[in-house]
């Protein structure tokens, strides 16, 4: 299938090209001594996860270790509750640990282990990604050292217990503002001193080349899931996908596996409490294109041209840019992007609890928001949406803000 000059009969093998870009998106925006490393996993990536050991190794995991395949569930109440338009969900919160986020993590762990590393090292803001690389470490019995800020740390203690029981090596990091962007740095800066023992693990289809590409391989087995699942259901392809956008990841594994058919194509950003900057994290929307964290992406800016503070209800969802292909796909057209805000994203996480028996991430409600919105628009048909993670998480923080409805 073409699409604006496009051919995605054969996509997946020319982007990214072999320097990491998305048509203008991606790359590899580090500090020379860096760039060897990154040279190291990139040719690491095409050889070892390429060879049939380490494919079959990894489908082995997937189905003893993380319970996949995950289920397709069809949610007649909520579609009945609509219209005609028929809503279904790719259970993603089925994951072990609960959450998409451990498929790209379980895979670059497992190349850590098949390239004789002995640590793997991230940062992580909510604390999710932490989680999902600490569970992975202690899998593989690889050491893990977490970068997180002081602020966050304290706003997110479950998960720091989580992880420290998990094994990790939770690292505060005290300077500036003591949050994400400190974390990143400090974990770039630690990944340079230690980088022949070690390999860095990026929470999404973020940060320089090899990642984007890397972890979009690695989540693709959601899209691959579900495009033989629906099909097998239903009989025919869905006519829209919808998932949820914050570097993309989740997004990405789903999309990879309908870009090629005529199907449409979703990407929800969150519109938090409005369009002022500092209100919101809908980059695509909003931002311009720029470097930082190491590519080349459509970001949002302050007036320094500093990546600009950013806000959403869903902390996995509040990053100020968003993955490279995700810019490259919105830019040609092929996935259509746009926002819900806090208070729809709410009313979908309480419908989704109350009519399915399902408690979803507020993340992954931004999706389900969306989804809603566009079968109150279409007359008929289906709409697949990407369940990204489960709710439990998020118990503590909606009945202090939101009570129970
Ligand atoms: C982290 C997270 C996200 C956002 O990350 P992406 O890389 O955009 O997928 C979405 N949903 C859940 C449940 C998460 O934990």
């Amino acid at each position: 299938m073409e699409h604006n000059g496009i051919n995605f009969d054969t996509y997946f093998r020319n982007y990214p090209d072999k320097n990491g870009y998305f048509g203008r998106y991606g790359g590899s925006y580090i500090p020379e001594e860096l760039q060897k490393a990154m040279a190291e996993i990139t040719d690491a990536y095409y050889t070892i996860c390429k060879s049939g050991r380490f494919i079959s190794e990894l489908r082995r995991i997937r189905k003893e270790f993380q319970g996949r395949p995950t289920p397709i569930s069809h949610l007649e109440r909520l579609s009945n509750s609509i219209g005609r338009v028929q809503l279904y969900a790719k259970r993603e919160d089925l994951n072990h640990t609960g959450a998409h986020k451990l498929n790209h993590c379980m895979g670059e762990a497992l190349l850590a282990k098949y390239m004789g590393k002995k640590k793997v090292i991230a940062e992580t803001g909510a604390g999710q990604h932490g989680v999902a690389l600490a569970t992975a470490a202690a899998y593989f019995g690889l050491e893990c050292d977490i970068y997180m800020g002081a602020v966050d740390i304290k706003k997110q203690a479950p998960n720091v217990a989580r992880m420290k029981i998990l094994g990790a090596n939770v690292v505060e990091v005290t300077d500036g503002l003591q949050t994400l962007k400190e974390a990143v740095d400090a974990a770039f800066a630690a990944y340079s001193r230690e980088y022949r023992d070690c390999i860095y693990c990026i929470g999404s289809v973020l940060g320089p080349h090899p990642f984007p590409m890397m972890v979009r391989d690695f989540q693709s087995i959601v899209g691959i899931e579900a495009r033989e699942q629906f099909t097998e259901m239903t009989g025919e392809l869905p006519d829209a996908v919808v998932a949820c956008v914050g570097g993309g990841s989740n997004a990405m594994g789903m999309f990879s596996g309908f870009l090629n058919d005529p199907v449409e194509i979703y990407g929800v950003e969150p519109l938090g409490r409005g369009e002022k900057l500092g209100d919101h994290a809908a980059s695509l929307k909003y931002g311009t294109e720029g470097v930082m964290h190491g590519f080349n992406s459509i970001m949002l800016k302050d007036e320094n041209g500093e990546p600009a503070p950013v806000y959403s209800v869903a902390s996995g969802l509040d990053y100020p840019s968003s993955g490279p292909e995700h810019a490259f796909l919105h830019d040609i057209g092929r996935v259509k992007y746009d926002v819900v805000n806090d208070d729809d994203t709410i009313d979908a996480f309480f419908k989704l609890s109350r009519l399915e028996g399902i408690i979803p991430a507020i993340e992954s409600s931004h999706a389900v928001a969306y989804a809603i919105k566009l079968a109150q628009q279409m007359e008929r048909g289906s709409i697949l949406i990407n369940l990204s993670g489960r709710g439990d998480k998020d118990m503590d923080y909606i009945i202090e803000k939101y009570g129970i409805r």
